[in-house]
């Protein structure tokens, strides 16, 4: 089940690329970085330069990509993206920035996944609008400048500490993309029905949001399933009941928790009587990959204060058994 994933499925793009505000103002939420971006782009518009880099950092599904697509939308320029997976050696990004035009806006998602060498030749391009570019190896090699005109580098990343500090240094201005509190989602929930032509029920696009672990990607996901259900089964309105029906049928409960976290709440309090117990047993009682256990479902566990994390191993919270609807052992309920 990847109703609930943050990561972007296939099936999400072409929907995501209707969804997408496409300026600030059309942006929902995130206040305080909309206002911050808005003037640094507005005083760089006014002076007639390009702003400075741009790093977005936050978990997947928050708008990164968006915010990318605005910024050369707000500077009316042109967007080159990328990313740190491609971009493995530093002929790599050579060739990129051989390529690049005034004022363009360079996006490269993930760019903590960038190879070593290509960083630190980045960071030099950054800086200087100039780098060496090294061909051939050994005493043949030779350096050849390639001058580059200014351009703006938005980078994405998941953590802003991922980041070596002379690369992260280079971005004149970071933010930090947190999880949407559940009025925005709402917000965002009646906005798409509105772009999709679906008729909703503000309790059902309240109660979708408050599925949405926070995160726009996976609200706008839920909404297209929950549409999916309306259209086939319930005329195509959705109402509180068709939107809760068909939330079940996808197996995302009340607070947005899939199958594989119950299951692994479920086998943390009782088999294991609330731990603590290694996250290599968990997975096993789950049958799941070690990976899968620890990047797809405990931090939202440990987000909600359902799971911690000891030197002994992971434990349930209280919290965590009432939610399973389970009696509280003695021993947990300090
Ligand atoms: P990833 O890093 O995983 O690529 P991301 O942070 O770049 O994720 P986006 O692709 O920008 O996320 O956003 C995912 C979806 O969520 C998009 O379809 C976009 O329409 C929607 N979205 C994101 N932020 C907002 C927002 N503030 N208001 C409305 N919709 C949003």
């Amino acid at each position: 089940n990847d109703a609930v994933s943050a990561e972007v499925l296939p099936e999400d793009r072409a929907f995501e690329a209707a969804l997408r505000p496409k300026s600030l103002d059309e942006l929902v939420g995130q206040d305080r970085v909309r206002e911050q971006l808005a003037l640094v782009l507005e005083a760089a518009v006014a002076r007639g330069r390009t702003p400075d880099h741009v790093l977005l950092s936050g978990p997947p599904g928050l708008g990164k990509t968006t915010l990318a697509m605005i910024i050369a939308h707000q500077l009316s320029a042109p967007l080159r993206l990328t990313s740190g997976p491609a971009i493995q050696h530093a002929g790599d990004l050579a060739a990129i920035l051989s390529g690049i035009g005034e004022g363009d806006v360079l996006f490269i998602d993930e760019i903590h996944r960038m190879s070593r060498p290509a960083e630190e030749l980045l960071y030099m391009a950054m800086e200087d609008f100039r780098v060496d570019v090294v061909v051939g190896k050994g005493p043949g090699a030779t350096a050849i400048p390639l001058e580059i005109p200014p351009f703006t580098v938005v980078g994405a990343t998941t953590r802003a500490g991922l980041l070596p500090g002379p690369l992260r240094d280079r971005f004149g201005f970071t933010a930090q993309l947190d999880y949407y509190a559940a009025e925005d989602l709402y917000d965002i929930v009646r906005r798409s029905a509105r772009l999709l032509d679906l008729s909703i029920d503000d309790d059902a696009a309240r109660e979708i949001g408050s599925r949405s672990r926070g995160t726009p990607r996976i609200a706008n996901r839920l909404l297209r399933r929950v549409r999916d259900y309306a259209e086939v089964r319930a005329g195509g309105h959705v109402d509180h009941g068709v939107a809760r029906a068909a939330l079940e049928l996808y197996e995302v409960d009340d607070l947005g928790l899939d199958r594989l976290d119950r299951a692994v709440l479920d086998a943390l309090c009782r088999s294991f009587g609330g731990g603590p117990v290694g996250i290599s047993t968990l997975a096993v009682a789950v049958a799941e990959e070690r990976e899968t256990v620890e990047e797809l479902a405990e931090p939202f566990l440990v987000r909600l204060g359902f799971l911690a994390r000891t030197p002994r191993g992971r434990i349930a919270t209280p919290a965590a058994w009432r939610h399973l609807g389970l009696t509280v052992p003695q021993d947990v309920a300090q």
